[in-house]
């Protein structure tokens, strides 16, 4: 994750935070704030877009494009 971007991403997490305490935070599109179930990593903002449904961060999902590609488009098509 770029330096900007993860300070952004920061900011955001810690006025979720105080909103809803130290639980699962979800926000739009299908995105979470949590620990990455692929890595591990802590505070990243997830989807859940892993190869079979795991909430992974970004990094996670940028090393397997394809999969995470083909998880969005699921979600995309969900319900419409
Ligand atoms: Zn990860």
């Amino acid at each position: 994750m770029k330096k900007r971007q993860k300070k952004i991403l920061q900011q955001q997490i810690d006025e979720a935070k105080k909103l809803a305490g130290n639980g699962l935070i979800v926000l739009g599109s299908n995105a979470s704030i949590g620990a990455c179930e692929l890595c591990g990593a802590k505070d990243e903002e997830l989807r859940p877009y892993g190869p079979n449904g795991e909430n992974i961060c970004f990094d996670c999902g940028m090393k397997d494009r394809d999969t995470t590609e083909k998880q969005m488009g699921k979600f995309l098509n969900f319900g419409e």
